[in-house]
């Protein structure tokens, strides 16, 4: 979110009382110190952005080129094999103690289609790099998650998805791919050749091979204006559905306990790009212990909480899409997100929001709702349903369990699919129930990988493997 310190504080009631509390000096993020220290001679041992999971593989492998992943592949000794993006799952995907394969070194573009605007991505580039890549050859994506260090591969294998009805998730985004399986083979794959195979890899929890490459249907680029304003959440609540439908990208933030929400709408535009915002931490950060001190006082402090937010003015950002869409993280939190059917997205987060203040569950962190398209890709959390995402967080020095395990249930009371890079607590035989073609990917999984080379423990929990 685009909340800055400057911008939460300016003009609030709570800043003077901020600048005296402990802790609320500029947040340095820190990870938990979980997972194995480096040991000389070994492979480094790897985490996760989030610090949920680690692991210390038995080899660390970067093929040069796409004949290398498939020698990787092949040569992977008994531990296994996981690919690995970014890491920026907060779920346990990536840990192996068998080979970690990462596609860092190939990134780029591939083959480029300036009529059918497509364009052939290596699967280790970055979003980051992707967006001034395609704008150098009249190309765009259609859209972007909140943030864009994922590696492509990364964000395919979970469904990584922006805010927009009009938008599904970057993996609806792709016309073809090549995997490379664990049996040797590359295999190309869309919609003519290899379709089931197509239809599982899109979103496949790196359970199928390693994608290499995958090709992108874009758009021409665009200059985009992003508008953020504090309103009333009930406003936010009731005219969801319609600002949706009004705004290409639109969603909203609820802040736990406060009746004030923000809101961020993202249009197209012909405006000039706006001057670079200046490094400043994060706000949330910085008012969490003001907040928190709040929110324990019951109704006088929310009353405040609620002052300073609706006391906040509006904010504009104009750049091109791949700056505007995506965000900087400035907290380090964990993350739970669940997609209920879109028509069922405001009764649910209602639900979660008389939660939180009926059980008096302590919790500052904003919740994000966006409205994502639906698709027909077989594992992925949009397949044949429209969806309402809604993500709850806990900054990662908190316990965030106590929270999740109370809210996690209302998500299952809506039909929802969990998130497969957040976190979770479903298993193979609850997720089945949530995927009309589960056993059609199983099928996929088991034809490419018969001895299960590409699963780790958690893999074998949610899978079933
Ligand atoms: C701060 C933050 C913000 C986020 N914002 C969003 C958001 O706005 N929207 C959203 O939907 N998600 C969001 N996420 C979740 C994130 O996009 C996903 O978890 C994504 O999968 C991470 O990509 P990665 O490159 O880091 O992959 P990793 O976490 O490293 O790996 C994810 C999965 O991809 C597999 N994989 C990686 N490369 C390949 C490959 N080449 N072939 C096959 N499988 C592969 C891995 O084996 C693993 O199963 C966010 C996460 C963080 C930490």
């Amino acid at each position: 979110m685009t909340l800055t310190r400057r911008t939460l504080l300016k003009g609030s009631a709570g800043a003077a009382a901020l600048a005296s509390l402990p802790g609320c000096g500029d947040p340095t993020p820190t990870l938990p110190q979980g997972g194995p220290g480096f040991r000389p001679g070994e492979p480094v041992p790897w985490r996760n952005w989030a610090g949920t999971a680690w692991c210390q593989p038995s080899a660390r492998l970067a093929p040069a080129d796409e004949a290398g992943v498939v020698d990787a592949l092949a040569q992977a000794g008994p531990g296994g094999v996981r690919p690995v993006g970014a890491g920026h799952s907060f779920s346990s995907l990536v840990p192996t103690d068998g080979a970690l394969l990462s596609l860092d070194a190939l990134t780029g573009l591939g083959e480029v289609d300036d009529g059918a605007r497509t364009a052939w991505v290596w699967a280790g580039t970055r979003l980051g790099q992707l967006g001034p890549m395609l704008e150098g050859r009249g190309q765009a994506m259609p859209n972007l998650p909140d943030i864009d260090y994922q590696a492509l591969g990364g964000a395919l294998a979970t469904s990584t998805h922006g805010t927009g009805t009009r938008h599904g998730s970057l993996s609806s985004f792709v016309d073809a791919l090549v995997l490379a399986t664990p049996g040797g083979e590359l295999l190309e794959c869309d919609a003519e050749q290899n379709t089931e195979v197509f239809q599982a890899a899109r979103c496949s929890l790196g359970s199928l091979g390693v994608m290499t490459r995958a090709r992108l249907r874009n758009r021409t680029p665009f200059q985009a204006r992003e508008s953020t304003r504090f309103a009333p959440i009930e406003e936010l609540l009731e005219q969801a559905a319609e600002r949706a439908r009004q705004y290409e990208f639109w969603e909203f933030y609820a802040f736990p306990h406060a009746s004030v929400g923000m809101e961020i709408r993202t249009e197209e535009t012909d405006a000039p790009a706006s001057p670079p915002e200046p490094e400043e931490p994060s706000a949330l950060s910085s008012i969490r212990d003001l907040a928190m001190f709040l929110v324990q006082l019951g109704r006088p402090g929310v009353a405040v909480l609620d002052s300073m937010l609706a006391g906040q003015a509006p904010s504009e950002k104009v750049g091109r899409s791949y700056r505007v869409l995506a965000h900087t993280r400035n907290d380090r939190f964990h993350e739970m997100e669940y997609t209920v059917p879109a028509e069922a997205g405001i009764d649910c987060l209602r639900e979660i929001l008389e939660t939180i203040r009926r059980e008096r569950i302590p919790v500052v962190f904003p919740i994000e709702f966006r409205y994502v398209a639906a698709d027909d890709i077989w594992l992925s959390m949009f397949e044949g349903r429209a969806g309402a995402s809604i993500s709850i967080h806990q900054f990662n020095d908190l316990d965030y369990r106590p929270y999740f395990n109370q809210i996690e249930p209302i998500f299952w009371k809506y039909e929802g699919r969990p998130h497969w890079g957040k976190l979770h607590t479903l298993d193979a035989p609850r997720l089945a129930e949530r995927y009309p073609h589960w056993q059609a990917f199983q099928e996929v999984r088991r034809q490419l990988d018969p001895s299960g080379r590409m699963l780790n423990a958690h893999l074998r929990e949610v899978l079933g493997a």
